[in-house]
């Protein structure tokens, strides 16, 4: 059985997109494009290498746009899910000629390594009259042997369709969607992106019994304060530049196209409000300490018809944690980490004192 050793959380170079969500991270981007990856897909993959990255990992795609737009996508999974490396692509399901293309193109062992995460935009689909290419797609990846999960980004203006949601997933998906947890990134804390009361929201969207949406809304709005793995066991990659940073935030440790050694280092303290996105980074195992359900059960349904949205590799594989494959580090090694993390959130804070003095006088 394949056991995860790294999670690499990619950015794939799109910022445009066939639709124009109003709840979108989007909205405060203004150039639309879709650039290059820093090397072709098949170079960039060699540079992931499982020898290279210490053993098998798993890799989450996704764009500020629509990511199957980008034209090296197909090309790049097949490489790395040859390799034996676990894949996701995050989707708003309606490029249907790329879903032809990556089924015609993956074959049975690298489909098995690759999951579909289905963002169900319903007003959108339902605007654009999108919906059937919407639900034939989804049926389309069914019928292969990739994996999938559809979810709902949650928003106040669908509050009152909940019920046909509920109706429309049960006939067509034979289960309920995933909720995710919304966040509104123009607030300092990161705070959730509604007009409802931490309460009341939960009571809304807890009503699709999603146990994606119960693990991430627990921890969401949570400082952590345990030593975090993140920078070793996961990395944040960007396919534009080629450069890894240990999370969200934190230190720069390389560029994936240098020949040298990867450059694991974790950060150990959280430098985010919260760890927003915490129903993959913590449930795949970076605070080994914290109790979490395992990415498999937050992401699996079992449809009325007897199958589950993840085939069997992927719920093995998505059943393991990072911990399992990873060695915590000593309290010596812990110390020198969070020292530089110490080090970095101060130069970080001086750095923006100067660009605020500097703003200042060039005012004036
Ligand atoms: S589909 Fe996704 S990327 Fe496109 S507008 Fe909606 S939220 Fe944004
Ligand atoms: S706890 Fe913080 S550093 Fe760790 S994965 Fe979450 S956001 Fe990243």
């Amino acid at each position: 059985m394949d056991t995860i050793k790294r999670f690499i959380t990619c950015y794939v170079p799109v910022t445009a997109c066939n639709f124009k969500c109003q709840y979108c991270y989007l909205r405060n981007i203004k150039k639309r494009s879709i650039e290059n990856f820093v090397l072709p897909p098949d170079k960039l993959a060699e540079k992931l290498s499982p020898e290279r990255l210490g053993g098998i990992a798993y890799f989450n795609l996704c764009a500020d746009g629509e990511t199957m737009l980008h034209p090296q996508l197909i090309e790049f999974i097949k490489n790395i899910t040859h390799m034996g490396h676990y894949a996701d692509i995050i989707t708003n399901g309606t490029i249907t000629k790329k879903f032809d293309e990556l089924i015609n193109t993956l074959n049975y062992e690298e489909q098995s390594r690759l999951m579909i995460k289905f963002s169900f935009h319903y007003l959108m689909l339902k605007q654009t009259d999108l919906m059937q290419t919407f639900v034939d797609n989804v049926n389309k990846i069914k019928n292969s042997n990739i994996s999938y999960s559809i979810e709902i980004t949650p928003h106040d203006e669908l509050i009152e369709y909940i019920d046909d949601i509920k109706d429309f997933s049960l006939k067509n998906f034979g289960a309920l969607p995933h909720i995710t947890v919304a966040r509104d990134m123009d607030t300092k804390e990161i705070a959730l992106l509604t007009d409802y009361s931490r309460d009341e929201y939960q009571k809304i969207w807890g009503q699709f019994e999603s146990p994606m949406f119960d693990f991430k809304f627990s921890t969401f709005n949570k400082r952590r304060k345990e030593f975090c793995y993140a920078g070793d066991w996961s990395i944040k990659l960007n396919f534009e530049n080629g450069e890894y940073k240990q999370c969200y935030v934190g230190d720069i440790l390389g560029n994936i196209c240098d020949d040298s050694p990867m450059n694991f280092r974790a950060i150990g303290c959280c430098r985010l409000p919260h760890c927003y996105n915490g129903h993959a980074f913590l449930a795949l195992g970076n605070i080994p300490e914290l109790e979490c359900p395992t990415y498999a059960e937050e992401r699996d349904r079992k449809c009325n018809d007897g199958t589950h949205w993840l085939k069997e590799e992927c719920k093995e594989f998505f059943s393991t944690k990072l911990y399992d494959s990873n060695k915590e580090y000593s309290d010596e090694r812990k110390k020198r980490c969070l020292e530089d993390t110490k080090k970095a959130i101060k130069k970080d804070r001086k750095e923006k004192i100067i660009r605020k003095i500097r703003k200042t006088i060039g005012q004036k």
